[in-house]
């Protein structure tokens, strides 16, 4: 593709980046709002699915590998389930740097310090962002999108979705795009095969929603395949 940084994995797969320049439009475009980093998204140009989950956080920004943290291993191990592993996926999210908030830690020996935490994007950074997840779902076109939480689902097909309602469904729908000339998110022509389920984090403050997660990813390994 030209004008697009390729390369080539472990295996030999051709890569997907996005254009250096959209790159540095999304970092400008975040610029001012209380986040950090800028992770890429990862995975091959042809991959199986999509994921699209929500930041990265503390993790990834070292690592500047999407989902290396605990949630990280909570969805290779969900990839392993249905047969997958991470090369065969193209991982992303709504947004690509860590937001964060100031909290305090009490250490153990009673000190009191100011830490980051991550928090959830706000809905002026996911717009941000919009162009960079809009350029990757339009040049990988995948067969299937799989949202992971809320803010995943909700950027792609809009603010009244909910995954506790929608998470194990098969949706053919049209998905948003960020329109910067009408400051405006709009619907695509194209529909897109969307599979919503939870994100792979949820399962630690919420146990119960393991069986639902894991039930969801049973159903995704029937749909492998026979979507296009
Ligand atoms: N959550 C996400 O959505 N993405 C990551 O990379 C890590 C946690």
């Amino acid at each position: 593709m030209l004008g697009f940084l390729t390369l080539i994995n472990s295996r030999g797969d051709f890569v997907y980046k996005i254009p250096e320049e959209l790159a540095a439009l999304g970092k400008e475009r975040i610029d001012g709002y209380p986040v950090e980093g800028f992770v890429w998204g990862s995975g091959p140009e042809n991959p199986a699915i999509m994921l699209v989950g929500e930041a990265p956080g503390e993790n990834e920004i070292e690592t500047g590998i999407p989902f290396t943290g605990r949630a990280g291993k909570e969805l290779m191990a969900s990839l392993e389930s249905v047969g997958l592993v991470r090369e065969d996926v193209y991982i992303t999210s709504a947004v690509r740097s860590r937001p964060y908030k100031w909290g305090t830690k009490k250490k153990r020996n009673g000190e009191v310090i100011e830490r980051k935490y991550n928090r959830a994007p706000t809905k002026k950074e996911i717009i941000a962002h919009a162009p960079i997840l809009d350029t990757e779902i339009r040049d990988i076109h995948p067969p299937l999108i799989v949202t992971l939480g809320n803010v995943g689902l909700q950027r792609l097909i809009g603010p009244k979705a909910k995954v506790t309602e929608l998470h194990g469904l098969l949706i053919e729908t049209p998905i948003l795009y960020w329109d910067d000339v009408n400051n405006c998110f709009k619907e695509t022509d194209e529909v897109y095969h969307i599979f919503p389920t939870f994100h792979p984090a949820s399962v630690f403050y919420n146990p119960p929603v393991r069986e639902l997660k894991d039930e969801d990813w049973r159903r995704l390994k029937e749909l492998l395949g026979k979507v296009e």
